[in-house]
């Protein structure tokens, strides 16, 4: 049977996931304003979303997503028309419209340039959607973004937009810098003894927590569902039951993003030799560096640092290591 699409709950499209329904809508939004898709890809992937086959979005696999009639419910028929599919969908019809407008105007402009509207490739962000790299300032996790010239960077996310004053959006580093940073001393960590044992240690935590995190879920998903019956027998308003609703949908998001991050932690091999863990650093695939990353780190601060500077100044960037007590939360100590 064919995969999943992306914001169904099975493969015959009879239901919708919530979080990733209201993830899809997000991301038609941005785009119907003009965004390009790899910019779409980061915001899910940075959500902690990813495609129904485990791979992180890129630009490539939400366009597909995208252009896909599904979506609003809608199928081609046998002349190519756009009807009615019989299923759900996730944004209407008119959205769906709009989505192909907007690829029709990006078509146009690349005729006219004689070069592809995204020119730019999507990078692969080694700690994306992980909550490991963290603004010392103001203590949010960090979002993977290109500078106006197209240079990939961790950012503090809480900066001044168009919607919004912000609070801080102080903190960027070049993504390469941090990455080898980090990298190297992963590596010299690795290298120490008792490194093998603390390992395992970490990650029968990972799975541990992840069970926890699991039933949490699942509890709330039970509670959600109770909601409408007790609002029926009226041993609550309306209101409250909208209220618990959305708290619940909060914590759902939240518990999804952990439950991501742990089972890619959980799911990291930590067995073999350290000569061969450390050869193992350096030519593993993106997913499973980062595994080991959150068995090893509890959690990484960056702060400012001068422009344009090749190298990380002492002080520019802190890091967690498990086998230490965990970091003081810098958005609680305030
Ligand atoms: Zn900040």
């Amino acid at each position: 049977m064919a995969p999943r699409i992306f914001g169904f709950a099975d493969a015959a499209k009879r239901a919708l996931l919530e979080d990733e329904a209201q993830a899809v809508q997000s991301v038609v939004e941005r785009r119907t304003g003009g965004e390009p898709f790899a910019v779409g890809a980061a915001f899910l992937r940075d959500a902690g979303f990813v495609g129904t086959l485990g791979s992180p979005f890129s630009g490539k696999t939400l366009a597909r997503l995208l252009r896909n009639p599904a979506i609003a419910g809608l199928t081609y028929d046998a002349d190519g028309n756009l009807v009615d599919a019989g299923h759900p969908g996730m944004i209407t019809p008119a959205q769906f419209a709009k989505l192909q407008k907007q690829d029709a105007i990006e078509a146009a402009k690349k005729d006219k340039d004689g070069k592809p509207a995204e020119a730019v490739p999507d990078y692969d962000y080694l700690f994306g959607s992980t909550d490991l790299v963290t603004c010392g300032m103001c203590g949010a996790s960090t979002q993977g973004l290109r500078t106006n010239a197209g240079h990939p960077g961790y950012c503090c996310p809480d900066g001044p937009r168009a919607d919004r004053p912000g609070e801080c959006g102080k903190v960027r580093i070049s993504a390469g810098l941090l990455e080898d940073h980090l990298g190297e001393h992963i590596v010299a960590r690795l290298m120490l003894p008792g490194t093998q044992e603390a390992l395992e240690a970490a990650r029968a935590e990972a799975q541990r927590e992840l069970e926890e995190h699991r039933a949490r879920l699942a509890e709330v998903r039970e509670t959600v569902d109770s909601l409408g019956t007790m609002v029926l027998h009226r041993e609550i308003t309306a209101k409250s039951a909208g209220i618990a609703k959305a708290e619940a949908a909060r914590e759902t998001k939240a518990l999804n993003r952990a439950i991501r991050r742990l089972e890619c932690a959980a799911s990291t091999p930590v067995t073999g030799s350290v000569e061969e863990l450390v050869t193992w650093w350096n030519t593993a695939p993106t997913e499973a560096k980062r595994g080991l990353a959150l068995l090893m780190l509890w959690r990484v601060d960056i702060f400012q640092g001068g422009r344009g500077t090749r190298t990380i100044k002492p002080g520019r960037v802190k890091l967690w290591w498990r086998h230490l007590p965990p970091p003081p939360d810098l958005r609680t100590a305030k």
